[in-house]
């Protein structure tokens, strides 16, 4: 998988992901044209927005690579838990782009379905607000019922909005957070790489209906960290 899904533009990127069967689905492919990654990137690498690779965002964080955005969304799609109407959770939302994803799948422009991005670091929540702007959302960002980027320790989840269908966390774990576990809904997924700085499993957590937790890796990744403020910007970190 991977590192060959270049694209000249936006549209171009969706369609390499399609063709090398990473995007599936249709509905996830026009989530993706609909949030053009460009707007996302940081301007100093918007030239390489539309390669199939992570870019650095500031404060040790990065915005995931395209293929790892698909394959997370696919995750999700086939559960059928970022239908019409769901609510979504995304921890580490740093530059938005994923939670602008899911209010594309989920309708939250129509009023239909919730999603909150949760994000420690507030000057990239600042930026992720920009990002979707620049988007041509604004129209998101006026439905705060609907869509909101918060700044907050994710690890504790989003009580006030929980539970939820869709939990996406896109840092690292070496231990699943309980208050996020308490938040996934009754046939809800959560998707979380979980392990060490040495690489981690992509792990699919479904809530079956019975209440009980069914856990399965999916692959072997690489994000960041899911820390405290303090220690991401800490200087003898990494
Ligand atoms: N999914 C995002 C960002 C991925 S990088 C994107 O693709 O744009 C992971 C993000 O998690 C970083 O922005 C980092 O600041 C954030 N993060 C790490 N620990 C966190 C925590 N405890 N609470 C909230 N966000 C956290």
């Amino acid at each position: 998988m991977a590192w060959r899904c270049h694209g000249v533009d936006n549209a171009d990127l969706v369609r390499q992901l399609e063709r090398h069967g990473i995007l599936k689905s249709a509905r996830v492919a026009n989530a993706m044209r609909a949030c053009d990654r460009g707007n996302y990137a940081p301007t100093s690498s918007r030239d390489e927005a539309y390669e199939d690779h992570p870019l650095p965002i500031g404060y040790r964080a990065t915005i995931s690579a395209p293929h790892a955005h698909a394959a997370c969304l696919e995750l999700f799609e086939r559960a059928g838990v970022v239908a019409r109407g769901k609510k979504v959770l995304d921890v580490g939302s740093g530059t938005g782009y994923l939670s602008a994803c899911f209010a594309e799948l989920v309708g939250c422009e129509e009023g239909a379905g919730k999603v909150v991005g949760i994000e420690h670091i507030d000057a990239l929540t600042e930026s992720s607000v920009e990002n979707v702007k620049r988007d041509g959302k604004g129209g998101l960002l006026d439905a705060v019922d609907a869509f909101r980027l918060v700044t907050g320790d994710g690890r504790d989840g989003y009580e006030k909005m929980a539970p939820y269908d869709a939990i996406h966390v896109g840092a690292s774990a070496e231990e699943i957070p309980e208050a996020l576990l308490n938040q996934l809904a009754v046939g809800g997924r959560m998707v979380i790489p979980v392990g060490g700085s040495n690489g981690q499993a992509l792990t699919v957590i479904d809530r079956l209906r019975d209440g009980s937790l069914r856990k399965r890796d999916e692959m072997g990744v690489m994000y960041v960290p899911l820390t405290s403020r303090d220690e991401q910007l800490s200087p003898t970190r990494f």
